[in-house]
């Protein structure tokens, strides 16, 4: 059997069904709108509504919370398709705070919260990173103390994600300073329509991926009630966060597999078009063997995510594969790029090359949701 005939052992009649729903979605809605919203640096309010009306949103959430009922291998076909595509929608961000409110929020905030995150009336960001804690999360400053009913929030936030669109922010604050480290720590769901003392600075200039919006939330004294507490006690961020960490990490390891093979896909395109020295590129030895390389650690990538997939939609994915599969996953993706990059020669520098754009998209996939140096620290524990 050759790897173009591999299939994905989760894939099933559903499962294809809703590829093609959102294979379609994507390429008339979201991709003519690309350079615009990389012009504008984020996607307009008006693509997260007909997200939600498609059924694109909160695929893997239960329908009596208004999401598509399936399971990770929905959401996976999202984030494929997208990356496919080249089309940056921060719809991976909305499915993790869904995540932590399904895990641990109440019946009233599911509720009230997942079926307008499902049809995209409210948009997630979650919001940990600050700017002196980073990998070190039991470092954040962002502080709540309780008065009359409310936590008062203040401090800030940074390269936060979605965080222009967000009227839902799952923010990490310091619920008792007096604790060190991550016993202090909480999760709460911010609603930040017309807040008084919330504020977004504006979008983060980046090397890549211009048409997310990343941006500073800054909390002057907010006042949220108690009851946006995420789970049952504060003092619980900390292990809520290691505990789903995990999916926001796969899911970025299955950007990562279909950004590399769709990098071997269009490379293989171009150097059988491309001629050099009178014969098309692909006749060079060395060009057949590069991307020979490539396709062949695209398709190992595939085979591990793959078993990480059906491991996690069975309930047994364990951390530390978890953060192999985000940290050697993205590795991968990024060297596979830049090794189809080079066969593209000085076009493959070109930003209206979809290449370029993987090669300053990918970039930052070894860096967010935990750098990879912290993944081999997760790794070495197992030792
Ligand atoms: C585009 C983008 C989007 C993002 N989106 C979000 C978001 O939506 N929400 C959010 O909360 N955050 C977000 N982040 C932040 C991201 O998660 C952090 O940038 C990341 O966790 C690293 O933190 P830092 O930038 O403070 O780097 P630092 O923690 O300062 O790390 C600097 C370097 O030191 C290394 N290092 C740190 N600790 C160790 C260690 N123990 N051992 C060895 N090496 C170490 C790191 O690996 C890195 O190479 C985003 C970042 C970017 C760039």
């Amino acid at each position: 059997m050759s790897s173009s005939a591999y299939q994905s052992p989760w894939m099933n009649d559903d499962v294809r069904m809703f590829r093609t729903t959102v294979r379609q979605f994507i390429e008339k809605e979201l991709v003519p709108q690309q350079a615009r919203w990389r012009e504008q640096r984020g996607p307009d309010a008006a693509a997260w509504s007909a997200a939600g009306r498609a059924g694109i949103l909160l695929p893997d959430v239960p329908e009596e919370y208004g999401g598509g009922g399936g399971s990770f291998a929905h959401e996976a076909v999202v984030l494929e398709e997208l990356a496919q595509a080249g089309v940056h929608f921060g719809s991976a961000i909305q499915s993790t705070v869904a995540h932590y409110i399904l895990a641990y929020g109440s019946e009233e905030q599911k509720r009230r919260w997942l079926p307008l995150m499902a049809r995209g009336e409210r948009v997630a960001a979650i919001a940990m990173s600050e700017p002196g804690a980073g990998s070190d999360l039991q470092a954040i400053k962002t502080s709540a103390r309780r008065d009359a009913g409310h936590y008062v929030i203040s401090g800030s936030k940074t390269f936060i994600t979605n965080g222009s669109r967000a009227n839902l922010v799952c923010l990490a604050v310091k619920t008792d300073a007096r604790v060190a480290g991550m016993r202090g720590i909480s999760l709460v769901l911010v609603e930040t329509d017309e807040l008084s003392g919330y504020r977004v600075g504006r979008p983060l200039e980046k090397v890549g991926m211009h048409a997310q919006d990343t941006c500073e939330l800054f909390f002057d004294e907010v006042r949220v009630p108690l009851g946006n507490l995420l789970g049952s006690a504060e003092g619980k961020g900390f292990p809520q966060m290691m505990e789903q960490l995990p999916y926001e990490r796969l899911s970025i390891g299955v950007g990562a597999v279909a950004m590399a093979e769709q990098a071997v896909a269009i490379t293989t395109r171009y150097v059988k078009g491309r001629s050099v020295f009178g014969k098309p590129l692909i006749d060079m030895q060395n060009t057949r063997f590069k991307l020979a390389e490539c396709k062949t650690r695209a398709h190992i990538a595939r085979v591990f995510l793959d078993s990480c997939i059906e491991r996690y939609i069975a309930g047994r994915l364990d951390e530390t594969s978890t953060a192999m599969a985000k940290y050697w996953l993205t590795e991968t993706q990024c060297s596979i790029v830049d090794e189809c990059l080079q066969l593209h020669g000085g076009y493959g520098y070109m930003a209206e090359y979809p290449i370029a754009r993987m090669w300053t998209d990918s970039r930052v996939q070894r860096i967010y949701a935990g750098t990879n140096e912290i993944m081999k620290e997760l790794i070495a524990w197992s030792l």
